[in-house]
């Protein structure tokens, strides 16, 4: 129902604008929002229950502000699972989903004035978090294979100065992981940058890395600008509980505890993401499974004549197709759901169990002969 008379003092860059989000179509085989396909055993559900009773009985109360056990046990599932020493709580920071983790960047170091500058085609969320805090938005274009182009990155750099450099590694929605040395390069460049700079590495994907690939998190040693973001909701298959994080020096983290909401981590949330890490082993069990079906895809699109993006994450970018559009219908008329998203011609498909797969790929056959 609209008010004909209604006059709303909407902020010019909002009019027109329409919210984010991939279209939730409930279909049979939903392969379009990078979702882990294996959720929760019984066990690890009724753990989670109780954990969450036990919280409930303190809900008059506000939560822990400063999350410290959250934080301190995600330190030690860092330092575990990339092998790095010396994070402590200092080092980080947690929020409501790694989209909150990187919109409290952007509001403690983005604003008017300043750049973020990021690598297309990357994450359609960063021009939001940009509009939304007033920051200026900067692409350059990544290579053919989706690579950064590292001369061209130190020349936007040092021509933008931006405020923030986003890297997405394995980057979203093509697949693609950073090298460390281009990663320490962009570091070198963005320390040049007279009112400093942030290098954000949105590791998003990280656990699904193939075995050669590294993490930033082993730079952070020697990197004070460096932020490593990471997601619960991927790997960790807890996209519903909403937790992001990052690690990064204690300083940086500083400045995200300004900026953030009072108590933004509920009790709830605290509770159920402190229950996931402690069955992490368990939880991340089917990373091996969904790498060897994402590598079975990559393998079946190849024999098809289809044309792929290298993948270190659970989905696959591939094309090109003159009408992707008429492919994507195809599929979802057949019942599977993929993303029709980033440069014209490609498409991604999430990677889900074998019998989705084999949907998928019966699908994809019939619209391709069709
Ligand atoms: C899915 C995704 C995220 C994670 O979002 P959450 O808010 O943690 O669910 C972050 N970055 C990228 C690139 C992603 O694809």
């Amino acid at each position: 129902m609209t008010t004909p008379d209604l006059r709303l003092p909407i902020r010019p860059e909002l009019a027109g604008e329409v919210p984010y989000g991939a279209p939730q179509i409930d279909v049979p085989v939903q392969l379009n929002v990078n979702e882990n396909p294996y959720g929760p055993t019984p066990e690890i559900v009724a753990d989670i229950a109780a954990a969450v009773a036990e919280a409930a009985g303190g809900l008059n109360r506000y939560p822990d502000r400063e999350f410290r056990d959250l934080r301190d046990e995600l330190a030690q599932f860092l330092a575990f699972e990339s092998d790095v020493s010396g994070l402590t709580v200092e080092n980080i920071w947690a929020a409501n989903g790694s989209n909150e983790v990187m919109l409290h960047l952007f509001q403690a170091f983005g604003g008017p004035g300043r750049t973020a500058l990021t690598f297309a085609p990357s994450y359609s969320m960063y021009p939001e978090y940009a509009r939304d805090t007033l920051t200026q938005f900067a692409t350059r274009p990544r290579r053919e294979d989706f690579t950064i182009d590292l001369e061209q990155a130190r020349a936007a750099i040092a021509e933008l100065q931006p405020a923030l450099v986003l890297l997405t590694s394995p980057n979203n929605p093509t697949g693609t992981a950073l090298e460390l040395q281009t990663i320490i390069e962009i570091l070198a460049a963005a320390a040049e940058v007279p009112e400093g700079c942030v290098v954000v590495v949105d590791e998003a994907y990280a656990e699904f890395r193939r075995a050669q690939t590294p993490s930033a998190l082993q730079l952070l040693a020697s990197s004070p600008n460096l932020v490593v973001t990471r997601t619960m909701s991927k790997a960790f298959a807890l996209a519903g509980a909403r937790l992001g994080y990052l690690a990064a020096s204690s300083e940086i983290v500083d400045a995200l505890r300004v900026v953030r909401l009072p108590y933004h981590l509920s009790a709830v949330t605290q509770a159920v993401a402190r229950t996931a890490l402690r069955h992490s082993s368990e939880l991340l069990a089917s990373v091996a499974q969904l790498r060897a079906e994402r590598d079975a895809t990559v393998a079946w699109l190849q024999e098809r004549g289809l044309e792929i993006a290298a993948s270190d994450a659970n989905f696959v970018y591939f094309g090109k197709f003159p009408a992707r559009h008429e492919v994507w219908q195809g599929l979802l008329d057949r019942g599977v759901l993929i993303r029709e998203t980033g440069p014209d011609g490609w498409l991604r498909v999430s990677i889900g169990t074998p019998d989705e797969m084999s949907a998928f790929k019966r699908a994809l056959v019939e619209v391709l002969e069709a």
